[in-house]
């Protein structure tokens, strides 16, 4: 919670404007009880009609000057919360927006959407009611206190039995109702998590008929926060009963004692009802306070989680110095690097070097899990390596900054992510300011021209959330025109080519040799086929090179290569 504060400067004015109404707000209420019991004792035992009317008038003023002290401190309060609210939202997704993959790994993509909305949401309530609260429940106890006691001060004793009570009562309430508000957060986490599965993953669910199973999954995670929700619920409902239950007593205790010291002529009568108000404002500033110690831990579980994303720093940052590259080259060699991911216990890659020059195509070709997208990664420094190093254009990746690194590259991901927009959009996506002209010729390469054209808009027809409504070859045809358009120095295909017929994987790959001549470009495949003429070919098994070569000397030199050959092409492709 404390560590949100630094959040909450550029509202202190407000906050300073909410307390100072409270203030005059909580006078008010502690003014009106005297004023009434001066009514009852000066005007009504001896029929002043005049002074009736004075302090009757006196009294509205004192009450509306209250209440618009509260509904300004409302406003306020609400206005300082929402823009807490808003300011920290923004900060978490400018922080998140810095996390390398392995920070997304570690805390979860459905955790960080409930920390970001839910736990947020949740600290600016207790953040309003706080500020309502805070300075009107002491002042309002203490305030109380010192009324009453000028009232009568023999019948304070009553309240010194009462408000014990009070406080025994809440604490015991406190300490069931605090832990299930943690256990609540973590239950939505796991709600969301669930949820999010399912919406993803909404086709291979239907089509392996497991919507029962996977609504038995939610409606177990849903019947699990429910109960505790509900538990939460019963205690909080139990406490207003027991309140009332010491309130009414503690009030009959004062008029069976205070009728005794009236009828000896201790106490007047309305002093007796002054009192009586008083006592209710002392304990339920009692109440208020318990219903913040509730809220606050409650708001320090969100405060605690939405901590845990700030203070997670990004493993990857720019080097203070970068060094500074030369013109555009697009060289990259691998020096004995190992990569392990966080967590795991064998290395996904190790003791890889090669190096690749601008106008060649490097192959990578190697069974699933055999460390391929692993190692591409390493180039656009998604992650860092453990030991060796990644060189870019004679630089170790490190020491640049990771928009000169990331300029230099096109990638086309495994997984074609389209964003919701037009076609176009998605496009320019690789190079904002990228014309027209520069988008056919990119699309043309891509082989999308022709479904672009035949769909009803072009290149304006909007692709929908997720990229629903164009097939995986589409998609991936789109995303390797969105690296096309970058014209970068180097070219990194992950697997782009998997969703295509062997015609356009063959057209695709005529038309991007004569686009990128000049360029280094990296391909991962699984078809022997698509690989076969590259200037050099890596193979990976297991995390680690077991040949590198072209397709020929690969043939003679490599047995891991001639099986996937074998399995592939028949005798006469091979020769
Ligand atoms: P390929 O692309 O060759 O199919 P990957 O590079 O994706 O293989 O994976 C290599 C190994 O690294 C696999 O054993 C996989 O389980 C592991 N791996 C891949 N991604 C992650 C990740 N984000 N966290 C932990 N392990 C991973
Ligand atoms: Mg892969």
């Amino acid at each position: 919670m404390l560590k949100l504060r630094k959040y909450i400067k550029p509202f202190q004015f407000t906050i300073c404007l909410v307390l100072g109404l409270v203030l005059l707000q909580s006078l008010s209420e502690l003014y009106l009880p005297t004023l009434m019991s001066d009514i009852v004792d000066k005007g009504v035992i001896t029929g002043d009609t005049h002074f009736i009317w004075k302090i009757g008038g006196y009294m509205l003023l004192v009450a509306a000057g209250g209440m618009i002290c509260s509904i300004a401190a409302s406003f306020f309060s609400a206005k300082a919360a929402s823009g807490f609210g808003r300011l920290l939202r923004s900060k978490i997704f400018s922080h998140v927006s810095n996390f390398s993959l392995s920070e997304f790994d570690k805390l979860g993509t459905a955790s960080l959407i409930t920390r970001t909305t839910n736990d947020i949401t949740q600290i600016q309530q207790v953040m309003i009611m706080m500020l309502r609260m805070m300075a009107f429940a002491p002042m309002m106890c203490i305030g109380g206190i010192i009324m009453a006691y000028s009232k009568d001060a023999k019948l304070t004793l009553v309240l010194a039995v009462a408000i014990p009570i009070l406080i025994v009562a809440i604490v015991v309430i406190a300490r069931k109702g605090i832990p299930l508000f943690k256990a609540m957060q973590v239950k939505l986490d796991k709600l969301n998590r669930v949820l999010r599965e399912n919406l993803t993953g909404i086709r291979v669910i239907r089509s392996f008929n497991r919507v029962g199973h996977e609504k038995k999954r939610f409606d177990e995670a849903n019947w699990d926060l429910t109960q505790t929700a509900i538990r939460v619920n019963k205690i909080m409902a139990a406490m207003m009963p027991i309140m009332m239950v010491v309130l009414n007593l503690t009030t009959v205790a004062i008029i069976w004692f205070g009728g005794h010291r009236i009828s000896n002529g201790n106490m007047e009568v309305g002093d007796m009802m002054a009192f009586i108000q008083y006592a209710m404002q002392i304990m339920f500033s009692f109440i208020m306070l318990s219903m913040m110690f509730v809220m606050i831990p409650r708001a320090s579980v969100s405060a605690v989680r939405l901590n845990e994303v700030l203070e997670t720093v990004a493993d990857i940052k720019d080097p203070t110095t970068p060094a500074s590259l030369e013109e555009r080259k697009g060289h990259v060699e691998f020096r004995d690097v190992t990569f392990s991911y966080p967590g795991a216990e064998m290395p996904a890659i190790s003791n890889i070097s090669f190096s690749m020059n601008p106008g060649e195509v490097t192959a990578i070709i190697g069974g699933t899990g055999s460390g391929k997208s692993t190692l591409i990664n390493l180039i656009p420094r998604f992650y860092d390596v453990d030991s060796g190093q990644v060189i870019v254009d004679g630089v170790d990746v490190r020491d640049m900054t990771q928009e000169q690194l990331r300029q230099k590259v096109g990638f086309v991901p495994q997984q074609a992510i389209l964003f919701t927009g037009t076609i176009a959009e998605n496009i320019r996506y690789g190079k904002e300011d990228a014309t027209d002209k520069e988008l056919e010729h990119a699309a043309e390469i891509a082989q999308a021209t022709e479904f672009i054209t035949s769909m009803p808009d072009g290149f304006q027809s909007t692709i929908a959330q997720g990229g629903t409504n164009v097939s995986g070859g589409q998609k991936q045809r789109l995303s390797i025109a969105r690296a096309l358009v970058r014209k970068p120095e180097i070219y990194i295909f992950d697997d782009s080519f998997s969703a295509l017929d062997f015609k356009t994987d063959a057209k695709l790959r005529a038309a991007l040799k004569r686009e990128t001549l000049d360029s280094t470009v990296l391909i991962v495949a699984q078809r022997v086929s698509t690989i076969m003429d590259a200037d050099q070919i890596i193979v990976l098994d297991d995390g680690k090179i077991a040949g590198i070569g072209t397709h020929k000397e690969l043939l003679d030199s490599s047995s891991v290569y001639r099986e996937i050959v074998m399995s592939q092409l028949s005798e006469e492709e091979i020769a």
